[in-house]
């Protein structure tokens, strides 16, 4: 008999917290076999935007599912996946003109990370070599995605068998070494940034960053100055930017995507996570002609991009993307969002900001994340291994919510279909499960 072992988990974990077995789904709620419901607060990883089991969602694959579930997309074509792209083009950055399949976040980070490379070595310019990327950073796990992270938790590990790429120090506003407050905050950080791209600029390929907030490093948040001035510095020594937009995309902080906060036009953007409403795997890597062109040639060459997927370009999940998209367009999502979003804060302010262990609460968009500390005056953390997160998390589980802490960070995260009744339940509980977990 097989065991299945579970991601990002320590299964022993499970000997005293049985996994939940969840039964169906249906709009914010999740159903287990003992008849508990939940919350969904953080859209099932990241991922979901208009609820669990979306009627207009589910005819889009059924529908897709009569016609063509798969083809082989070299050679080949398909009608959702030339409209995935038209949609596409409608929304992102114009400078953006060429789109390349893959099925997962970290796949699309891989093909960005080496299409960029290739970029170099095909213009003649072989010494860059390198990629930098920002502490706290995390653009997946795979061995070239895990190279640019910026989190020793899942990279310390495997350190001797990365490609040794820069981590620069990053912004950190609750705790800026610089002693600015986010108001005035005059972004001196990207001073290191800056030291590290002049120093090497020659060497380096790309920079790879989570525009405005670094979801897994604990949703740090930083302002949009950074990246205009991160844009304007790889620009002027000819280096890449690549937005890795996995997590932020598709709405979740207020804009269709990060980048628009600051204006700021990328050279590779990486799309997954919300691209399917959180229905199917999916990712692309968008890149401009100029790119494109380095790889263009009369032959399959060395010069060629021969980077593949058995799975890339499935009509399925096209057909939901492009769905997702028609949403967008024309259910006025993020207009819509925004009251929901305010009235959400509003509530998380009200319960949090008071309490004696609430360092910081920080929002941007459909995200709002408390930040636990020990001292409030001195920021400084618990020990980490009173699991103070982990035992909010199980406290809102008994109370009907789903809020998987990130250390000692409880976020709300929500689909973006939740309702202003749905959003009181959710916050009651994590505040409830607060109260429970530090006052007892
Ligand atoms: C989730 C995530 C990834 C990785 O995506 P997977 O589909 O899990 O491989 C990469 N970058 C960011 C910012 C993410 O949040």
């Amino acid at each position: 008999m097989i065991q299945i072992w579970h991601p990002c988990t320590q299964m022993k974990d499970h000997e005293k917290y049985p996994l939940i077995k969840i039964k169906n789904a249906k709009g914010v709620y999740l159903y287990d076999f003992e008849g508990n419901s939940y919350i969904d607060g953080i859209s099932s990883w990241w991922v979901n935007l208009f609820g669990h089991s979306n009627e207009r969602l589910n005819r889009a694959i059924s529908n897709q599912i009569a016609s063509l579930e798969q083809v082989i997309f070299a050679g080949f074509t398909h009608e959702r996946a030339l409209e995935l792209a038209k949609l596409l083009s409608e929304v992102v950055p114009d400078n953006l003109s060429r789109m390349f399949f893959a099925e997962i976040g970290s796949s699309a980070v891989e093909i960005s990370l080496k299409m960029s490379f290739h970029y170099f070595q095909n213009i003649g310019q072989r010494k860059r070599k390198k990629f930098v990327s920002l502490k706290n950073g995390y653009h997946g796990e795979t061995i070239g995605a895990l190279s640019v992270s910026g989190e020793d938790l899942y990279k310390k590990a495997y350190k001797n068998i990365l490609p040794k790429n820069i981590v620069s120090p990053s912004p950190d506003c609750y705790r800026c070494k610089f002693g600015y407050s986010r108001e005035t905050c005059n972004t001196e950080c990207f001073s290191d940034i800056e030291k590290i791209l002049m120093s090497n600029s020659e060497k380096i390929c790309a920079v790879i960053v989570e525009p405005l907030v670094q979801f897994a490093g604990g949703f740090k948040i930083y302002p949009a100055e950074y990246l205009v001035k991160l844009r304007n510095l790889t620009s002027e020594l000819g280096i890449h930017l690549i937005l890795d937009e996995i997590a932020t995309g598709f709405g979740r902080t207020g804009k269709m995507f990060a980048c628009e906060w600051a204006n700021v036009k990328p050279d590779f953007m990486c799309l997954s996570k919300g691209i399917t409403s959180g229905y199917l795997p999916l990712s692309v890597v968008l890149t401009t002609e100029e790119v494109y062109k380095a790889f263009y040639d009369d032959y399959i060459t060395l010069k060629a991009f021969l980077h593949s997927h058995s799975y890339n370009g499935n009509a399925i999940s096209s057909a939901v993307a492009v769905e997702t998209l028609k949403i967008f367009k024309e259910e006025n999502v993020l207009e819509k969002n925004k009251e929901k979003y305010k009235y959400m804060r509003s509530l998380i302010e009200d319960k949090f900001c008071e309490l004696s262990h609430v360092g910081e609460i920080r929002h941007i968009g459909f995200i709002s994340a408390v930040e636990i500390v020990e001292n409030k005056k001195t920021k400084k953390p618990f020990n980490w291994k009173r699991r103070i997160g982990f035992n909010i998390y199980r406290e809102a589980l008994k109370r009907g919510a789903l809020l998987r802490n990130l250390g000692d960070i409880i976020y709300f995260l929500p689909p973006y279909i939740i309702e202003p009744h749905q959003i009181e339940a959710l916050v009651e509980a994590a505040h409830q499960s607060y109260l429970e977990v530090l006052n007892r």
